[in-house]
């Protein structure tokens, strides 16, 4: 799907996967004004082929786009345009909990100009499909060990961190070889102007979990203060946690309190959660300053439950009460 300032959107087509032509000066390459979507395809038991919550995806799309000063896409044709591309794919759409198809729509300014006075007036709408395998694994995941990153920043206020802009992820590579030189699998970004808040991982959001004995556990995730992305399994988890009896919250979450509230029992587990991962256990924390263990450092009782009803909404083995499932036909 193409887009141009006199046209709109115009020339949608379903293509075989195959190389594409654009030109050295195409602004793109040059100024990084490209942005995408992470998702995924999942077949029920019954054969039905599903999306887990598409408009949400349209939405960020265009609130991204919004940011990037690119053009909005009416989230009808986001949606129509993965929808057709997974009704063609359909056979490549894998059963079993924890697999799908993973499905990346994406735009770039596709001017030929390397002029930086005006974004580019051009742009190209793509959908690409490709057989994922579970992230970390199927199965009960493995905690994973995450390194908090003080030499580095993912985003400053008023910057693009809500963007699902690839800029973002460039700039990430240098701490995710940080982490990974400290044997760690995944950066934790902390806020830009202390280094002191917990914001996100890589590709996924974060949760704490404080058990409260003889309360309900009660889950904190770090609040959406622009510089961090909106993640949909997030919101579709602070939807969920109630109705399993957690109390869910939005609110900072200090590396001095991770730390300190491991160490008294207070903080019993910690999980990211993405699209790609669904929801991963951290086991290990390792930063400049010394490293610490959540708990016993396994999978805790409440990120397995979620992690469960998460997967059995989305697989089709649990009801969808919010009507998250957006069937394929
Ligand atoms: N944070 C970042 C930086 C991400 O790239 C992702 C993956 N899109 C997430 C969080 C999780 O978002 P979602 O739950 O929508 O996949």
């Amino acid at each position: 799907l193409r887009w141009s300032a006199e046209r709109g959107w115009h020339d949608g087509r379903l293509e075989p996967y195959g190389a594409f032509t654009l030109e050295p000066a195409t602004s793109v390459f040059h100024y990084g004004q490209a942005l995408f979507e992470g998702m995924k395809a999942y077949r029920r038991p019954d054969g039905a082929v599903t999306l887990f919550r598409p408009d949400a995806n349209a939405a960020r799309f265009n609130a991204s786009a919004r940011r990037m000063a690119m053009p909005e896409l009416p989230p009808e044709i986001f949606v129509k345009a993965v929808e057709l591309l997974v009704a063609h794919d359909r056979a490549w759409v894998p059963e079993g909990a924890g697999r799908s198809l993973y499905l990346r729509p994406f735009m770039i300014a596709t001017d030929p100009s390397l002029g930086f006075t005006h974004p580019s007036r051009t742009f190209l709408f793509c959908v690409v499909a490709s057989p994922a395998t579970a992230y970390f694994g199927g199965g009960t995941p493995r905690p994973l060990s995450v390194w908090l990153s003080t030499n580095y920043t993912r985003a400053v206020r008023g910057g693009t961190g809500y963007a699902k802009t690839g800029g973002n992820y460039a700039g990430a590579f240098a701490a995710g070889l940080e982490a990974t030189a400290h044997g760690c699998d995944q950066v934790v970004w902390l806020d830009a102007e202390e280094h002191r808040w917990a914001e996100e991982m890589g590709g996924m959001n974060l949760f704490f979990v404080h058990a409260r004995p003889g309360g309900r556990p009660r889950l904190t995730t770090p609040p959406l203060t622009g510089t961090l992305l909106p993640g949909i399994t997030r919101d579709s988890l602070l939807t969920l946690a109630p109705k399993l009896g957690y109390d869910a919250v939005e609110s900072p979450v200090s590396i001095d309190q991770w730390r300190e509230e491991c160490a008294s029992g207070e903080l019993t587990e910690v999980f990211a959660c993405g699209t790609a991962a669904v929801i991963a256990p951290v086991g290990t924390v390792k930063s400049e300053n010394g490293q610490w263990t959540v708990s016993d450092g396994e999978p805790g009782p409440v990120t397995l439950r979620l992690r469960r009803e998460l997967l059995g909404i989305q697989h089709g083995s649990a009801p969808d009460p919010e009507g998250w499932v957006h069937h394929v036909r």
